[in-house]
């Protein structure tokens, strides 16, 4: 019998004190669910006398955003955990620390960091962070760099891979980034005032054929572990740390969708900026630092990347003159690509943003919602010829 069950308050701190050495053993625990999630509790255990805490995040068999119709697979709990694990070792400073974890609960106990910011909460509040992108680029540059055949042993490599199968969150990603918004799918999840913009999705058969053409490299190309789900809600900040949390999808996969996944959220607070401030030039230095942001983003993968790559490419063809360019122009392709349908799956897909979906004005929603649907085909249509990142810039100027 398994020895699952949903934790209760009670529960987590039972189960935190049962982990040696962390907590005094007189200690008077708190205990409060933190999550905001649709798939997992959250709980935050705490000894308010000794200023000590930490997190215990548990897998529900379930989808809470459909009842519980919608089975996952805990599985994802150890997933979630050895990606943890993998990261934190390749990057310390950008992963909190891991703590314990039980495979059969389904959970993770890991360092508490509350006293960050989700940056997608720090972006609606109008605050800027100007180490982010470092910060992300060579957290995406160093974790995929080191799990895929340029970076690690090739055998090792397949062998992990099998560990990392995760069919149950591949499908979510599949189903609701790579097909819904493109039919009149039952889950999509779009105002009526875009039912035009939709439906104009549903017809564009240029559209589709990029689209199922980045679906075939999301199915087919396993490059590296990927955090599978990279977007500003995953990414804890303070002015001077980030922190990547939340790989619950992580799987090998092509690396332009992590890349994509942060960019497509920047775009997405971009697209909302006019909902937040309405101050001309306040919106101008905000939608300035997000491009230069994106910019950074892309460039400080890029750099940290190839850096790895010359100093520990770890194959005779992988220094094949010329083979790094083409590499990472294909790079620069799929990550466009993949934040378009990242941003166009967030307008008419079943989950969306809270930069958008927030705004207080009923017009500037729906011309947030416009604005980055506009970015997201041209970024999906264009993505494939595309041969820097200055041209992803451009055509968000020319949509806002
Ligand atoms: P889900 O997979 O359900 O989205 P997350 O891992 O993103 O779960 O966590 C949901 C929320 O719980 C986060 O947005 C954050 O508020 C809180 N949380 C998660 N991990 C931590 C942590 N290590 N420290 C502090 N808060 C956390
Ligand atoms: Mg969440
Ligand atoms: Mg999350
Ligand atoms: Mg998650």
């Amino acid at each position: 019998m398994s020895l699952y069950h949903a934790f209760s308050p009670e529960d987590a701190i039972a189960y935190a004190k049962s982990i040696t050495g962390f907590f005094a053993a007189n200690a008077l625990l708190a205990c409060e669910e933190i999550g905001d999630g649709n798939l997992n509790l959250v709980f935050r255990i705490s000894d308010p006398q000794q200023n000590r805490s930490l997190i215990i995040k548990q897998a529900l068999p379930y989808a809470k955003v459909v009842g519980e119709s919608w089975p996952l697979s805990l599985d994802r709990a150890r997933i979630e955990r050895e990606a943890l694990e993998i990261q934190h070792q390749l990057c310390p400073e950008l992963v909190p620390a891991i703590y314990g974890g039980d495979n059969e609960l389904a959970i993770t106990v890991m360092e508490d960091l509350s006293d960050y910011t989700i940056l997608r909460q720090g972006l609606i509040d109008g605050n800027t962070y100007d180490n982010f992108a470092e910060h992300i680029g060579l957290f995406i540059a160093t974790t995929l760099f080191y799990t895929s055949d340029l970076g690690m042993n090739q055998q090792d490599k397949k062998l992990r891979s099998a560990r990392f199968a995760n069919p149950d969150l591949c499908k979510i990603t599949e189903d609701l980034i790579f097909e819904d918004p493109y039919r009149n799918a039952d889950n999509n999840n779009f105002t009526e005032d875009i039912r035009s913009e939709a439906e104009k999705l549903w017809q564009d058969h240029a559209l589709h054929l990029e689209v199922a053409l980045l679906r075939e490299k999301f199915l087919t190309h396993g490059e590296a572990l990927l955090h599978g789900d990279l977007h500003t809600g995953s990414i804890f900040v303070t002015s001077d740390s980030t922190k990547v949390i939340d790989p619950e999808f992580a799987y090998y996969g092509p690396i332009g969708f992590d890349i994509g996944a942060v960019i497509a959220n920047l775009l997405l607070n971009y697209a909302a900026q006019p909902g937040w401030c309405d101050n001309h030039d306040i919106l101008q230095e905000r939608r300035a630092w997000l491009l230069s942001t994106i910019n950074g983003v892309w460039n400080h993968f890029e750099q940290n990347f190839r850096k790895l790559w010359d100093a520990n490419g770890i194959d005779f063809m992988s220094k094949t003159p010329g083979y790094q360019d083409l590499y990472m122009r294909k790079i620069l392709q799929d990550t466009i690509g993949f934040a378009g349908c990242k941003v166009i799956r967030r307008i008419v897909g079943l989950s969306h943003v809270a930069d958008i979906d927030t705004i207080e004005s009923e017009l500037h929603r729906r011309q947030a919602k416009i604005t980055a649907l506009e970015i997201g085909k041209r970024l999906v249509k264009q993505g494939r010829m595309a041969a820097s990142i200055a041209e992803v810039i451009e055509w968000a100027e020319a949509a806002a």
